[in-house]
């Protein structure tokens, strides 16, 4: 053992969360009435569709959607293309307008974005999916918008647009049986002055409702959309520079996680512990994308493994740097160093490394060179150091280099959990996620 290993051993690692933003939406306990309650009631779902007929529905939104395509550009990769509408459609075929002709766009913006204006058309941007860990934040993302869908918020959005000056002569015509033309002109105008995809901060909490059990009936796993709200919140506080305007109109990101949380808790117990989080072919859109590194790996409640490989290859180089670690990589590496049960996270050397723990996702990742912080999904950084008698070092005296895999081994079955990293000098340094932060455990 070195000298620094036997410091490490010694020594006591302070997980520090001083000047780190803490979000608060994991932290308040909500009070007062469900605000959910409201919209329980499917009666009044059909009643809000009002005076617009499905044919006016499609026939508006296909009028949508040429103007829409005037104004964007739309990845046109198959892979991607049919990938986001399988995802859309597991989500939407449980939804409830299970039979309207839905069709996902992939915009090609790296803002993050979704939108819809009705009519089984949905819109995402790519910047949406690329910062997303897992295949059940982008289903989150579309049920919300299938949500929108299913709550006919386009009737209101018509209805205002009966109710203000400019449009009153077109919309009136539209609502009593309108012909094409004016439908086109209506969906013009309703684009160019923004109003399309303004909703009320209740029809968005609607739509987080319906979104919420579609992912659920869909078989995902609810705390994915929980994960999405945090990583919005978390966004927003680093970079609001990357949200698209339309995004304005929906309650903060805090609020929305508190709502579902409070849900998931009151009437669907359990289902943010099963179900799918992910596939391995999210990671291979993201990739497709020039996404590294970002994709949370399947755990075997995704039945979506990775496959495995009987490899004696013992003898096989390292990866080079910015080469993926891949599973098999990692799996062989960690057999070598003679640890067991050790799930591999998805890694590229200096870039992000990835892990679902109980509900928790765990982000291990390089900062200046040093493998040697943690963040957790809300963005809260745990920097990983040893304090000896008032001095800070660095607990990983490592480079990216000298990092072979990093895995991720369940403690029980709480929220506990080891963060294990394998040196090229073969050492495994051993963390706890403790469910609140990282515990040093020792290397081995
Ligand atoms: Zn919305």
């Amino acid at each position: 053992m070195t000298r620094s290993m036997a410091l490490l051993m010694a020594a006591l690692l302070v997980v520090s969360a001083a000047g780190v933003p803490v979000w608060a939406g994991d932290r308040t306990r909500p009070s007062g009435p469900n605000p959910y309650d409201k919209f329980r009631r499917q009666d009044d779902r059909s009643r809000s569709r009002g005076a617009l007929s499905l044919q006016d529905e499609l026939t508006f939104a296909e009028m949508a959607h040429q103007e829409i395509s005037k104004q964007y550009r739309f990845v046109t990769d198959p892979v991607i293309v049919n990938y986001v509408n399988r995802v859309g459609r597991r989500v939407a075929e449980v939804s409830g307008r299970p039979d309207l002709p839905y069709q996902f766009y992939v915009v090609q913006n790296d803002q993050i974005n979704a939108f819809t204006p009705g009519g089984g058309r949905i819109y995402i941007h790519t910047g949406l999916i690329k910062q997303a860990t897992t295949e059940g934040q982008v289903a989150a993302v579309l049920a919300h918008e299938v949500g929108h869908n299913v709550g006919y918020h386009l009737s209101a959005t018509l209805r205002r647009a009966q109710t203000t000056g400019l449009l009153v002569g077109i919309a009136g015509a539209i609502l009593g049986g309108g012909a094409v033309g004016q439908l086109g002109q209506l969906a013009v105008a309703l684009i160019a002055n923004g109003r399309m995809f303004q909703r009320s901060r209740d029809q968005e909490r609607e739509a987080d409702f319906l979104g919420l059990y579609d992912m659920h009936n869909a078989g995902y796993n609810t705390e994915e959309m929980n994960n999405m709200f945090r990583l919005l919140g978390s966004l927003m506080q680093r970079s609001p520079g990357a949200f698209d305007k339309i995004f304005a109109s929906h309650p903060p990101p805090t609020e929305r996680l508190q709502n579902t949380q409070r849900e998931i808790a009151q009437y669907l117990a359990g289902s943010d512990r099963r179900g799918t989080r992910t596939t391995q072919e999210f990671i291979n859109i993201q990739r497709r994308l020039g996404v590294t590194g970002r994709a949370l790996p399947p755990t075997p409640d995704d039945g979506d493994l990775p496959p495995s490989r009987n490899s004696d290859t013992a003898t096989e180089p390292l990866p080079s740097r910015g080469r993926e670690v891949t599973y098999d990589d990692a799996e062989e590496i960690f057999s070598r160093a003679g640890l067991q049960g050790v799930t591999p996270l998805r890694a590229v050397r200096g870039d992000l490394l990835g892990g679902n723990v109980g509900n928790d996702t765990v982000i291990a990742y390089e900062r200046g060179g040093d493998v040697g912080a943690l963040v957790d999904v809300s963005g809260r950084v745990y920097p990983l150091h040893i304090e000896d008698r008032g001095r800070h070092t660095p607990i990983l005296p490592l480079v990216p280099d000298e990092v072979s895999a990093v895995g991720i081994v369940p403690v029980g079955r709480g929220r506990r959990a080891q963060v294990v990293v394998v040196s090229r000098r073969r050492l495994s340094y051993v963390w706890e996620w403790t469910g609140r932060g990282f515990r040093y455990l020792g290397s081995q």
